[in-house]
């Protein structure tokens, strides 16, 4: 589900992408503002991938900024005088040929690029709830939940702790995948930004990467659920979960067990909704991880 909760594609993968467009995006930049000082993992996504931004403190200071689709996205320090980030898209992401740009603190432009979003045509799922189910709904609950979750997520590690490959988290079959448009009896209530695995209550749930457990309560919408800050601006979560196996403030690795499969909160059945945010854009998890060996 993931209602309240709401990719990366491998460097590698990516890279043959970005150099054969990288001549067209300079070109297509609608100012003087150089292109060179931005670094870009690809210049071509789909809705729910996201883009990995590099920057030399050389060339535009410490506390510059990337803007993108009307967002501010900070920048970390990753060492060697470099800034990283990573920029989610969404369903809600413009498609396009998007203005992407490295900014200084009083919002001079320093570079500029072009980063092209190609439209994904999501699916649509129909869903019934039994009516205890659907009372979870309430605009207080929701509120609530959105409260917990944003008071949880307000300070987060400057540090990068998470590696590639993230794991998938649990042994399940992929049902609703990241975007879906979903109906909710009858009524349309918005894209799935997680993915859906199917499971039996109680199949075990490993972290997908190394990080601070920020949240690990019941939540009245997402149930049981957990939230781990891995720094960079990643987050990942776990929801609807039977069982809760860390605390909050509790460092985990990528595979550390935090909770089993269950149905808690709105939820048809029993299943993890897994979902990754990227400075609080959540993109499709699934392009950052691949299958670990013997699971
Ligand atoms: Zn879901």
């Amino acid at each position: 589900m993931g209602l309240a909760d709401s990719g990366m594609t491998p460097i590698k993968r990516l890279a043959l992408i970005a150099s054969l467009s990288a001549v067209l995006s300079v070109t297509v930049v609608p100012s003087a503002a150089r292109a060179d000082g931005i670094q870009l993992s690809t210049t071509v996504v789909r809705q729910g991938e996201a883009v990995e931004v590099t920057v030399s403190t050389a060339e535009v200071g410490r506390d510059a900024v990337v803007r993108f689709a009307g967002k501010v996205w900070p920048l970390f320090s990753i060492g060697s005088g470099r800034l990283r980030t990573y920029v989610g898209t969404d369903p809600f992401t413009t498609a396009g040929a998007r203005r992407i740009t490295v900014e200084s603190p009083n919002g001079a432009v320093l570079f500029a690029r072009t980063l092209t979003v190609r439209k994904v045509s999501f699916p649509t799922r129909r869903l019934r709830f039994d009516p205890d189910k659907i009372a979870l709904l309430d605009p207080k609950l929701l509120a609530i939940e959105r409260q917990k979750v944003g008071a949880a997520l307000r300070s987060l590690s400057l540090d990068q702790y998470w590696e590639y490959p993230f794991i998938v988290p649990v042994k399940g079959r992929r049902t609703s995948p990241y975007g879906v448009i979903s109906v909710y009896q009858g009524k349309p209530r918005g894209w799935h930004r997680g993915t859906d695995f199917a499971a039996p209550v109680g199949t075990p749930v490993y972290a997908t990467n190394h990080g601070i457990v920020r949240l690990a309560e019941s939540l009245p919408v997402s149930g049981n659920a957990v939230f781990i800050d891995h720094g960079l601006g990643i987050v990942t979560s776990y929801l609807h979960m039977s069982a809760l196996h860390v605390r909050t403030g509790q460092q985990v690795r990528k595979g550390t067990l935090i909770g089993a499969v269950g149905s808690t909160g709105l939820a048809t059945g029993p299943h993890l909704h897994w979902a990754l945010r990227t400075n609080g854009s959540l993109v499709d998890p699934l392009p950052w991880a691949e299958d670990p060996p013997g699971r």
